[in-house]
């Protein structure tokens, strides 16, 4: 992450609305953003497969879901937040792996922490999963509120909610309703 560039960036923006960039308030401020910028986009630093690390199943084979993993994330199109809860499910396969719900968590920050796209977040956190645990099916859904939509252009808000589904989630509705039902939210037919 070059910090000096994203300062020079940043003094540049200032200068561009019309700031003294070199006012008391503000003359610390392309440092700050630069520090800012360089955690809340950690995550471009690391694979997302490669956080989740894997044991045995042994012989659990019923399903682990673990729901409101809060996260921020920046709209790439806006650099914006948008923040809300993902909800993770997956199957394990027979005699399959499992992983710790830690790195489920981890899995989220990582591919939150990066210029992104609600959609995009949602299929990389199940394309992840899956590639990791080879599991019979994954389940991933993101809500968020984004402040891109809240700020500006229609300056409305509302919750945004996306959807993955893979394997036995998309061909079996009774998994996929038991899964939906655990994390307390209608199917919508998305
Ligand atoms: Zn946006």
């Amino acid at each position: 992450m070059d910090l000096e560039k994203i300062s020079r960036g940043v003094r540049l923006i200032l200068e561009g609305i019309g700031e003294d960039a070199l006012r008391e308030g503000l003359k610390e401020t392309p440092r700050r953003v630069a520090e800012m910028y360089s955690d809340v986009f950690a995550g471009l630093e690391e694979d997302p497969v490669s956080v989740i690390t894997t044991m045995p199943a042994d012989r659990h084979q019923e399903m682990v879901l673990l729901k409101d993993i809060s996260f921020f994330s920046m709209c790439e199109h806006h650099l914006l937040p948008f923040y809300g809860k993902a909800h993770l499910a997956y199957i394990p396969s027979k005699g399959g792996l499992i992983t710790g719900l830690s790195k489920l968590t981890k899995l989220v920050q990582v591919v939150a922490r990066r210029p992104q796209l609600q959609e995009r977040m949602t299929s990389t956190i199940a394309d992840a999963l899956e590639e990791a645990l080879n599991p019979r099916g994954a389940l991933v859904l993101v809500e968020a509120d984004h402040l891109c939509m809240g700020m500006r252009g229609i300056r409305s808000q509302a919750r945004i909610v996306t959807s993955a589904v893979r394997g036995i989630f998309r061909t079996n509705a009774a998994t996929r309703a038991e899964a939906l039902t655990l994390i307390n939210l209608r199917e919508t037919g998305r």
